[in-house]
Parts: structure tokens; C-alpha cells; sequence
């Protein structure tokens, strides 16, 4: 048997996974359902090749796997965390906000565009 490409193989993979978020991020406003299953199919090409889906494309309910959308989702900030609830399952999530991470960098974008 010809032995497996594991560097190859995650790296499809992780490209495999973009493209199916992009998808879900693309149509999420028309069709929920199948920017659900998008992610749904991301989140297990990722279990499969145990690669981690980068951050800034986590846009998407951990506990549903329905993308954030503007309208089933609450983004609040309280005592220095950003508290985002999704409304479809009531799943919430806090992100620290701290000063000097960039991460804080990628939570103002991830607000900006939940808006
Ligand atoms: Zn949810």
C-alpha cells in the first residue's frame, strides 16, 4: 500500500475547509439550511484530517454549527469580554477582550461584521 501523504492530505484539507466556509458565509442569508450543512461538512473534513479550522473563520455557532448571521445573533460587550449568543440554540460564547493581542484585532473585525 502507498504510504499516505498525511502533509499533502492536510493540506487539502484546510483548503477544502475555506472554501466550504466561504460557501456558508455566501449563503447564509439565502438558504440558512445549506450554510449549515456547509459548515457541518467543514467541521468534519477538519475532525477527519485533525486540522484546526483557523480562527477567523469561526463565524459559526459551536453548539448548532448554524453560521452567525446578523439577525439570529447577539453580540454584546461586558466588562472587557465580547459576549456573543446565538439565537437559534442559545449557545454563548465570551471572547477576552485584552489590550495587547491581536486577537482584539480579530474580535473588532468579527463584531464589524456580525453587524
Ligand atoms: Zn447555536
Amino acid at each position: 500500500m502507498l504510504k499516505r501523504e498525511k502533509k499533502l492530505e492536510r493540506e487539502i484539507a484546510e483548503r477544502r475547509i475555506r472554501k466550504l466556509l466561504e460557501l456558508a458565509e455566501k449563503t447564509k442569508l439565502e438558504n440558512y439550511e445549506l450554510a449549515k450543512r456547509y459548515v457541518e461538512l467543514a467541521r468534519k473534513i477538519a475532525m477527519k484530517y485533525r486540522v484546526k479550522i483557523p480562527k477567523e473563520l469561526r463565524t459559526f455557532c459551536r453548539k448548532c454549527h448554524y453560521p452567525y448571521r446578523h439577525d439570529r445573533v447577539r453580540v454584546r460587550v461586558r466588562k472587557r469580554r465580547v459576549i456573543v449568543t446565538c439565537l437559534n440554540c442559545g449557545y454563548v460564547r465570551r471572547f477576552p477582550i485584552s489590550k495587547r493581542s491581536k486577537s482584539r484585532f480579530l474580535l473588532d473585525r468579527k463584531v464589524e461584521e456580525l453587524k
